[in-house]
């Protein structure tokens, strides 16, 4: 089964990425560095690139840090947000630095003036803007309205702001509504899906850290875009960012919005019949698939009865016994081989596989 057809979104230049549009949902991350610190920024900036970060966002909270933006725009392979709260006079001199985005939180800028004069802005440097409503900042007619912090009450908020934004004559624009709770986060985008057509940013904000961050941001942001929801993610974590790229691209692939970006191990959760230690086996399998980057599917398996297959649909896959190992090619067993040379043993189907030697596998292996 694949996603639901995506979301017809108005297309927003950011830089040379297209968000929205059609175009594939874009990674973005942002940095933990001190901004006004340029050479730190632009270390981290060009590691989140390299993971395959597409869109960084960087703090702006004070002068130091908006004058840091020309340099940091001028180096940095990937466009940069800047992320500006309470100051709109931060949000103006990021756009004369060439920021390429500006995020603001509207309900924490001091009004509608500001935003159009904002929006004038924006339009004059080229630049998109982030309109993002937070739970933290809803204005307090809105919780009393709807009762607390709901996605209707986030969808309102952010429906006024677009407006303004509109009315100055503006529309490259991105939108997000963030919650810490997953389901007010899933209920907002669906709302607000319906209602405009800018392009979608998903998160869950401040998720926490690794293992809950991971969950939050893989069932929030992924239950949307399984829906067709979204255009932009970042999965927010209290962890290095490099950590939140590489799960934004996992959410991406597991959904088959982007390609494979390497090998992809499946194994099974093993049960009473499995006569080796599977978790030790798994950490070696994983251990020698880090020097491989092509797109093939690897499965390790607890049984020779059941695993091959259970693992029908990977490429390549072992199952391990007390005295002998079995390599198995989609569901068929192909070799037995000594336990001891299971992994050796792999590693020559993978390089067969992978580097395509298949004349060398045919002499080799007899097939
Ligand atoms: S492959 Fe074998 S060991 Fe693993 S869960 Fe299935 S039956 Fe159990």
């Amino acid at each position: 089964m694949n996603s639901a057809a995506r979301r017809s979104s108005l297309a927003v230049k950011v830089g040379d990425l297209i968000i929205g549009g059609g175009a594939p949902v874009v990674i973005q991350s942002m940095t933990n560095t001190r901004t006004s610190d340029i050479a730190a920024t632009l270390k981290q900036i060009r590691l989140l690139a390299a993971a395959g970060c597409e869109l960084v966002r960087v703090a702006v909270p004070d002068e130091a840090a908006a004058a840091a933006l020309g340099e940091l725009v001028r180096e940095s392979p990937v466009p940069l947000v800047a992320d500006i709260h309470f100051d709109i006079r931060l949000a103006y001199r990021a756009l004369e630095q060439g920021a390429a985005k500006i995020r603001i939180n509207p309900g924490n800028m001091g009004g509608k003036a500001r935003l159009r004069e904002l929006c004038r802005r924006a339009i004059r440097y080229g630049a998109a803007l982030r309109i993002g409503v937070n739970a933290g900042s809803l204005e307090r007619h809105l919780l009393v309205k709807h009762g607390g912090i709901t996605a209707a009450a986030l969808v309102e908020s952010a429906l006024v702001y677009l407006k303004e934004a509109e009315e100055a004559g503006f529309s490259s624009i991105v939108v997000s509504l963030k919650a810490s709770d997953v389901l007010t986060t899933i209920e907002a985008y669906r709302l607000i899906a319906g209602q405009v057509r800018y392009p979608l940013h998903l998160g869950v904000t401040a998720a926490g850290p690794l293992e809950i961050g991971t969950i939050k941001g893989a069932v929030g942001i992924g239950t949307l875009l399984a829906e067709g929801i979204g255009d932009t993610i970042r999965v927010s974590l209290t962890a290095d960012p490099l950590a939140e790229v590489r799960l934004a691209r996992q959410i991406l692939e597991v959904l088959r919005l982007r390609q494979p970006s390497g090998p992809e191990l499946i194994s099974c959760p093993s049960c009473g019949r499995c006569t080796v230690d599977l978790v030790s086996l798994v950490e070696q399998v994983s251990l020698l698939l880090r020097d491989y980057s092509h797109p093939v599917k690897v499965a390790v398996m607890g049984c020779a009865v059941n695993g091959p297959g259970e693992a029908r649909e990977a490429d390549i896959g072992i199952t391990a016994g007390r005295k002998r190992g079995l390599i198995f090619r989609r569901g068929k067993i192909i070799r037995t081989v000594p336990q001891d040379r299971l992994l050796e043993a792999l590693q020559e189907e993978l390089n067969c596989n992978i580097l395509r030697k298949t004349r060398d596998c045919e002499d080799k292996f007899g097939r």
